[in-house]
């Protein structure tokens, strides 16, 4: 492929409800919408999940823009033949910016995968046509409403329920979910809140509601203690933040650190990444799964793709656009189906087309770029 042009808009859409985590709260997204052009006139999407404040990682809006207007762009356009893969080996001699890296890679995809003709889940292999997906659920303002929230989604048809927790709300808020439902399968997810001292605490009130997946319950860094709450443990281990490239993923194998994947293509820098790691982790019998981190539905429709592959074998924290945003940027919203589902689009590309009304109305800044 050969670039002749590229667009990047920074973007901001209000959330349905405001949702919080043991790192904050958001109740407004900001995000980077990437459209690259080539040279037949196609255009591919990506989108960075990077977010205003650097708080689920170290980078931000601010630190993605930077490297892809500067650094990516100005390399791609300048390159008569560019592809994800050799984009991201070029890319790779930049430390760090995994999520700026994962916004080109995946616009590359899509890029690349409409000029064949296919979708995006045909260009990376093949696979189902529908995904099973569950929901996760912010930290809420009491118990009582967080049952009355969770009875809402298992209303709208979710099945898995993933809920975010933190030191101070845990054990009674998943306690009273697991009373009010009995059968329905529940994850939680501490995005490293807890010091490493309180495995045998996290271990007790996780067993006693019988949690199926306890995520991230340490610092990225600290393997040790996610092996140790893994060891004999009646749940799965899941690890997020933790990794973010083929070796810490080795490193977490090897401790017995893991028994499921979360892949975000923002955190691990690509589509094709996150594929490769999810397939080392099928190897290992650790299943594997695609996170969310609020997209909108250019990154949700990229999310779906991936999720479709066979590497990827647990309920996806992927739930439908009326979830998350009054309006989104794509005109037809994902939609969720029967037993907890989403269509995987058929494509060309991610399958989706972006609302060019929408990216007007929730634009705060826009660059165009020429070759
Ligand atoms: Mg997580």
């Amino acid at each position: 492929m050969e670039l002749r042009g590229a667009r990047l808009d920074e973007l901001e859409l209000e959330l349905v409800e405001p949702f919080e985590t043991s790192f904050g709260v958001e109740k407004r997204r900001r995000f980077l919408l990437l459209e690259l052009e080539e040279r037949s006139g196609e255009v591919g999407y990506g989108e960075c999940v990077a977010t205003a404040d650097p708080l689920y990682s170290s980078e931000t809006v601010t630190t993605a823009n930077e490297m892809i207007a500067t650094r990516f762009l100005p390399e791609l356009l300048r390159s008569r033949s560019v592809d994800p893969a050799s984009f991201l080996r070029s890319a790779a001699r930049y430390k760090g910016n995994r999520m700026a890296k994962a916004a080109v890679e995946t616009a590359l995809v899509d890029l690349a995968a409409r000029l064949s003709g296919e979708s995006v889940a045909d260009h990376l292999g093949g696979g189902r046509r529908r995904i099973e997906v569950g929901v996760s659920v912010g930290i809420q303002p009491t118990v009582a409403g967080l049952v009355r929230r969770v009875g809402r989604y298992l209303d709208d048809g979710y099945r898995r329920i993933k809920l975010k927790v933190r030191p101070g709300w845990d054990a009674r808020p998943v306690r009273a979910v697991r009373a009010a439902y009995p059968d329905i399968e529940i994850w939680v997810d501490a995005n490293q809140a807890y010091p490493t001292r309180n495995v045998a605490r996290i271990r007790r009130w996780a067993t006693a509601s019988r949690v199926a997946q306890v995520e991230q319950a340490f610092p990225e860094r600290a393997i040790r203690a996610h092996a140790d709450l893994a060891r004999g443990a009646p749940f799965r281990v899941c690890l997020d933040e933790s990794v973010v490239d083929m070796p810490s993923l080795e490193d977490a194998l090897d401790a017995g650190a893991i028994s499921s994947l979360n892949v975000k293509t923002g955190r691990v820098g690509g589509a094709e990444v996150g594929q490769a790691l999810a397939r080392r982790a099928r190897r290992a019998r650790v299943p594997a799964w695609v996170g969310g981190m609020l997209e909108s539905g250019v990154g949700r429709a990229h999310n779906v793709h991936l999720a479709s592959l066979p590497e990827f074998v647990l309920p996806n924290d992927l739930s439908a656009s009326d979830r998350y945003y009054h309006e989104d940027v794509i005109e037809r919203p994902f939609v969720l189906g029967p037993g907890s589902t989403l269509e995987v689009p058929k494509g060309p590309g991610i399958g989706v087309e972006v609302s060019e009304r929408a990216v007007r109305r929730a634009r705060r800044r826009s660059r165009t770029f020429r070759r």
